[in-house]
């Protein structure tokens, strides 16, 4: 199963910070980040990106588990 990756989009409020925080696997659609590549950088760097949402809007799951 791996990793699985999700941006709520309700609770997401643009700040951009997981784009520079796990370049590649985040990327904004308009106003709302999404996961474009959840290979594109090192888990450590995407646990990063999810603690630094502001609005705690990253989730990441390993074989179904939330990290
Ligand atoms: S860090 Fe959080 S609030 Fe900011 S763009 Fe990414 S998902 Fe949205």
């Amino acid at each position: 199963m791996g990793i699985e990756i999700e941006v709520n989009a309700a609770r997401c409020m643009g700040s951009k910070t997981c784009t520079w925080a796990a370049e590649g696997v985040f990327v904004m659609a308009g106003d709302v980040a999404r996961v474009a590549n959840p290979s594109a950088a090192p888990l450590d760097d995407i646990l990063a990106a999810a603690e630094g949402c502001p609005t705690g809007a990253i989730n990441v799951k390993k074989d179904g588990q939330p990290l």
